[in-house]
């Protein structure tokens, strides 16, 4: 069987494409990247699924819990007849339509593919950075997203970790929040494009250390920050700072390992798009963060998701119910 649209990912962008799909009578497959057989960890939903209160997603006056929305958008796509596989894609074949989707040895082929499979922050692999329902403050203090999270720190000292342009940005940002904003950078000079040291260095409310690295985000016992442990590696002297939220910005990594060699990336790992969101072939459009480093929002990776729907209705529409599928290369 040949599905009309096979959607890749469960994120904002991809459950928005399922509902738009859906509602347009594609009967959409989505694989949801949950836990498959064998695999370790990640899950259905996205990064939303790690983190605690949205207050910028509009139509939640209150805000909502990362994971309840994401919740409501899967039952919301399921309405509409979506056939949802909870598992990870492990193949995918581009070059030609169908075009062909493994899920370990089974197989799924569709007409139409819409590609909503993220991207994901980088970490620094510290136990404290697990989820907080997993003994560690990821979301409750630590964070990788400053527009989502600074609102929670209003008037509190926070850190930052990174010295990229993501860093400078995300410290500059939380400077409008934040008591005092402290860089943590593991070097003594910064990877960040000029102007945007400049920004960071004239800014009164932020400070830098140089040369350091957490060793330790304290306090999971009391399910808050309350301090880090530096540690410098040119002195390897350990030092204490007290900091209420710890912000990690050491980069984002698009989820597109599969797509390498079949789809144009940019020089990040990116998906490129053109019209908002087609892909480099025909019939394949991607949504959300992994075309998106820029906005990076729930409500922009949901906008985008709509669009892709959108136009893979259209395409197909246009197509009808013929065999012959053309893959032309401008489209
Ligand atoms: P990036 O340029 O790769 O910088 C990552 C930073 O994190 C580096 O300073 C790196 O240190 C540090 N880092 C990496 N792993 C670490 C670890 N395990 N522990 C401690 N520090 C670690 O990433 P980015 O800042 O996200 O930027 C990505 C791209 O997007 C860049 O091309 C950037 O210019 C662009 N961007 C542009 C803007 C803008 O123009 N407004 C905003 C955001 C991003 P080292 O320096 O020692 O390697």
């Amino acid at each position: 069987m040949v599905h009309k649209l096979i959607i890749i990912g469960s994120g904002p962008a991809g459950y928005t494409a399922a509902i738009y799909a859906g509602r347009a009578n594609l009967k959409p497959l989505m694989i949801d990247g949950g836990v498959g057989q064998g695999q370790e960890m990640l899950g259905a939903g996205g990064q939303l699924m790690i983190t605690t209160d949205v207050e910028n997603y509009p139509g939640f006056e209150d805000g909502i819990q990362g994971p309840e929305l994401m919740q409501a958008m899967r039952a919301q796509a399921l309405r509409f007849h979506t056939e949802i596989v909870e598992d990870m894609v492990t193949k995918v074949d581009l070059s030609q339509r169908p075009f062909k989707v493994w899920v370990g040895d089974t197989l799924y082929e569709s007409r139409a593919l819409i590609i909503a499979t993220g991207a994901s922050a980088k970490w620094l692999g510290l136990p404290e950075e697990r989820p907080v329902w997993e003994g560690g403050l990821g979301g409750a203090g630590i964070s990788a997203c400053a527009t989502c999270d600074g609102f929670f720190f209003r008037g509190k000292p926070i850190a930052v970790v990174g010295g990229g342009d993501t860093a400078m940005e995300e410290a500059i940002y939380l400077t409008n929040h934040a008591s005092k904003v402290t860089v943590i950078h593991r070097r003594d000079t910064l990877r960040a494009s000029k102007i945007m040291q400049e920004r960071a260095f004239k800014n009164p409310k932020i400070e830098f250390i140089w040369d350091s690295v957490i060793e330790r985000i304290h306090d999971p016992a009391q399910k808050r920050v309350s301090g880090v442990t530096l540690h410098n590696l040119k002195t390897d002297e350990r030092s204490e700072l007290p900091v209420e939220g710890v912000f990690i910005a050491i980069g984002h990594k698009p989820n597109t390992d599969l797509f390498v060699g079949q789809l144009e990336l940019d020089a990040n790992g990116y998906i490129q798009t053109t019209h908002d969101v087609r892909t480099s072939r025909y019939a394949v459009f991607a949504a959300g963060d992994v075309q998106d480093h820029e906005y990076r929002q729930a409500v922009t990776a949901a906008g985008s998701g709509c669009m892709a729907a959108i136009q893979a209705e259209r395409l197909l529409e246009a197509e009808g119910d013929t065999d012959i599928l053309e893959t032309p290369t401008e489209w």
